[in-house]
């Protein structure tokens, strides 16, 4: 199939306090904050990204961070757990981290013949770190306290919770490219080999579960990787000739985005590599900036003023 989908482009989750966030991804997982902008759809919201060096695709988490957001219900038609990608004899540092961090997580469990831990970030959005099987050659953003020999190489696996997963394991092989990698129980794994790093879908059989809802410590979207316009919208045609109804092309400052619902319930969205997140400040500088999208720079000193200031 030509116009495979490149994997996953990132996620977006949904916050409460916007401080505390920014320490937990920042500090504790010692990621990169990579761009401090605004919700778009909501000015006086922040978004946060948080990435390795560049923002590469497949290792950009980000989140609107709302001060008082209410706490979402767990359940179908929903991303469920994200899981990075750790190097092999890193779990017993991570564990000893988390801990001492006042994270509850135990020790490491077994999944589809791979070693990870389970844990949940400050809002209770559920995490994984994974050793992956195959030897993971992202080059890791490091920190003092996290050096390269631990630290998280980008996603892993990202796991959608369905209560029918046949339609979304549908548009996985059949318009973006994906083969069935494994089955265990209830989850079964899908792959693409176009990528090196955060190739996989993990989907997760929960029928008779009632749908869940987005809120405070829950996955908003889940966003796949083209490599271009011209890409983007030859896989906008792919989707609405599948019958599924798909937006027109958004420009998101950092790269250029269709949304569409998958039959389970799960919205996805498909951005491009381009222009990336050096559009607006030099590599040295990422996340130092509040970065406004033009409509919004004549508001500046007002939005300066309502969102909460961060350390
Ligand atoms: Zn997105």
């Amino acid at each position: 199939m030509e116009d495979r989908i490149l994997g996953l482009h990132h996620l977006t989750a949904i916050a409460g306090p916007a401080q505390r966030n920014y320490d937990f991804y920042r500090h504790v997982l010692g990621l990169r904050f990579i761009k401090k902008t605004v919700n778009f759809d909501d000015p006086s919201t922040y978004h946060f990204y948080f990435g390795d060096e560049v923002g590469s695709a497949g290792t950009i988490l980000t989140f609107f961070p709302w001060e008082h957001a209410a706490q979402g219900r767990p359940g179908t038609g929903q991303a469920s757990e994200i899981g990075y990608s750790v190097p092999a004899g890193s779990l017993d540092f991570w564990q000893q981290r988390l801990a001492a961090h006042g994270v509850a997580v135990g020790p490491p469990e077994a999944r589809l013949g791979e070693q990870q831990l389970s844990f949940r970030d400050p809002d209770g959005l559920p995490l994984a770190l994974i050793v992956s099987k195959t030897p993971d050659p992202r080059t890791p953003w490091t920190t003092a306290e996290v050096s390269a020999d631990v630290a998280l190489r980008g996603f892993h696996t990202v796991t959608l919770t369905l209560a029918d997963p046949a339609g979304t394991a549908q548009v996985l092989t059949d318009i973006f490219g994906y083969t069935l990698l494994e089955q265990d129980g209830a989850r079964t794994r899908y792959a693409t080999d176009t990528v090196a790093g955060a190739a996989l879908i993990d989907l997760l059989a929960a029928p008779g579960t009632p749908p869940g809802t987005v809120a405070a410590g829950s996955v908003h979207h889940v966003a796949f990787r083209v490599q271009d316009d011209a890409m983007l919208l030859r896989l906008r045609e792919r989707v609405a000739r599948s019958g599924l109804s798909i937006t027109p092309q958004i420009d998101r400052q950092y790269f250029h985005s269709l949304y569409f619902r998958e039959p389970g319930g799960v919205l996805f969205e498909i951005a491009t590599d381009n222009p990336g997140f050096m559009v607006d400040e030099p590599l040295a500088e990422l996340g130092t900036h509040l970065l406004l999208p033009p409509q919004y720079e004549k508001r500046r000193t007002q939005l300066e003023a309502v969102l909460p200031k961060i350390s």
